[in-house]
């Protein structure tokens, strides 16, 4: 049987602000780690660690992992998880912490789905937005038709929760928007809804004193670069600077030792790989399946991500 590695994102209930983001309830989240219990034997980041000493990963196991360092870890998450005894992993991102600045995946993500009543309300803004900014010749990519909806059906294919507008806008991000357009248009639609980001990110994000009592209880955070940047997207120089620079702030703020990384958005490059096998990294997480095979790169162990977790049973 395989092992699994579970990323988690949000997981709230409708009474949060933010109970859209593509989260799961809490009880969805209590019934997954039911059946894994079932399953599965827990295991921890020590036992990862030794395990990665010989790039096998421990067979028949799961293993939690939960990104970006929202509330809903320290307020939802860690009561369940310490209540059946087990412990995870934790990837906080210091910008909004370090900066009073809101990563632009978070606003992005924001934008999709709270901040317009219908996800086509938010495409139609920004594409727009984009038709505004990219000269004549080039502008046909981003246009929300039905056709070029239609046509991104196949992207992110393995992500099987996404419907077709969520997939012709990944698309058009992904691979057709110059970055420094894209991050204009959505920092500019989102200070259209929170013109104050320090209130946002008290109200969404793990304080250093929420880190802490994580840390306290026994998990494990590891880093997840500065600003959740896609590392695909940097020079060699830029990819450092956001991966140095996670690990020594939570390393310093925090008092504790920084072993694991999380490639944002499960982006691994080459050049990332090897600047984290020259830090004190020991293993680091990507995105996909944990095959029946447990031999395995131990800077690039697939996780799934949860939101998929019953195509992942069935
Ligand atoms: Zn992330």
């Amino acid at each position: 049987m395989e092992s699994v590695v579970l990323m988690y994102h949000f997981i709230n209930d409708d009474n949060s602000n933010f109970s859209n983001l593509k989260g799961i309830s809490t009880n969805q989240f209590y019934e997954q780690l039911k059946v894994l219990l079932k399953k599965y034997r827990p295991i921890s980041h020590e036992e990862i660690l030794k395990s990665t000493q010989l790039d096998k990963f421990p067979e028949n196991t799961f293993y939690l992992t939960f990104d970006d360092g929202t509330k809903d870890h320290s307020n939802n998450v860690l009561p369940i998880i310490k209540d059946l005894g087990l412990t995870a992993s934790f990837f906080p991102v210091p910008q909004p912490l370090i900066d009073g600045v809101v990563p632009i995946i978070e606003k992005q993500r924001f934008l999709q789905y709270i901040g317009y009543e219908k996800y086509s309300d938010f495409l139609n803004v920004f594409c727009s937005e984009i038709l505004k900014r990219v000269p004549k010749g080039k502008r046909s990519v981003f246009i929300n038709s039905k056709e070029n909806i239609e046509k991104s059906s196949t992207y992110l294919k393995h992500l099987t929760y996404y419907n077709n507008k969520e997939r012709f806008y990944r698309k058009i991000r992904d691979l057709f928007l110059d970055s420094l357009i894209f991050e204009e248009i959505i920092n500019n639609l989102f200070s259209k809804f929170y013109s104050d980001e320090i209130s946002f990110i008290d109200n969404f994000y793990m304080s250093f004193n929420d880190l802490k009592l994580l840390i306290s209880e026994g998990m494990t955070l590891g880093a997840h670069t500065y600003s959740h940047s896609l590392l695909s997207k940097l020079s060699d120089e830029e990819c450092k600077n956001e991966i140095v620079e996670s690990i020594d702030i939570l390393q310093q703020k925090l008092l504790c030792k920084i072993e694991s990384f999380a490639y944002p958005n499960g982006v691994r490059t080459q050049v990332a790989e090897s600047i984290l096998k020259s830090s004190m990294i020991k293993y680091s997480f990507g995105v996909g399946n944990l095959k029946a095979n447990p031999k395995v790169n131990r800077f690039n162990i697939p996780r799934i991500d949860a939101a998929s977790f019953e195509s992942f049973l069935a």
